[in-house]
């Protein structure tokens, strides 16, 4: 049985949720939620925040190239979502190209530490695997794949924009 009298409100609920969190890289107390899951860990999350997470993945993919791949090909297996997604990114490439619009080389990941991890069309947080580029001024549109001309955005945010120019563009 739950007892309803004296059960906490929604509020409160959302508050203890809402814990932070030192992170045990670059020692930023940040919003539990800004840490990836994990399921070995107390807590349910990892001790690195999402950004130094990314950070470090990034550095040991740089030195162990071998074994990046052997762990990438049984990532991509179990992870059929998420290979997608990068998959984008070659796709944005290639679309870029043959556009013909002024190019610069940058990675998501790149975009997605300059963004703080947060989606610029919805304004919420967005998970790394969630992540895409987004064309501030559309490639259809002729915008540039360019830094300046990209913003981090959820896949569900992007897509649903489409070949469009964001409200916020307009305004900036
Ligand atoms: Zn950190
Ligand atoms: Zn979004």
């Amino acid at each position: 049985m739950v007892a309803v009298t004296g059960s906490p409100s929604l509020e409160e609920i959302s508050g203890a949720l809402r814990t932070y969190k030192l992170c045990s890289r670059c020692h930023r107390r940040k919003l539990i939620d800004k840490f990836p899951r994990s399921r070995s860990n107390l807590d349910g999350h990892y001790s690195y925040c999402l950004c130094c997470h990314a950070k470090v993945q990034h550095a040991r993919r740089k030195e162990h190239p071998e074994e990046h791949r052997a762990a990438a090909r049984k990532w991509r297996r179990l992870n059929p979502e998420k290979a997608r997604a990068l998959a984008r990114g070659r796709e944005r490439r290639r679309r870029a190209r043959l556009r013909k619009v002024a190019r610069e080389e940058f990675t998501l990941y790149e975009i997605y530490v300059r963004d703080e991890g947060i989606c610029r069309i919805c304004g919420t947080e967005c998970p790394f695997y969630r992540a895409t580029v987004d064309h501030i001024i559309p490639l259809a549109l002729g915008g540039s794949d360019t830094r300046a001309n990209v913003q981090l955005a959820h896949l569900t945010c992007n897509q649903q924009k489409g070949p469009r120019v964001t409200l916020s563009t307009l305004v900036l």
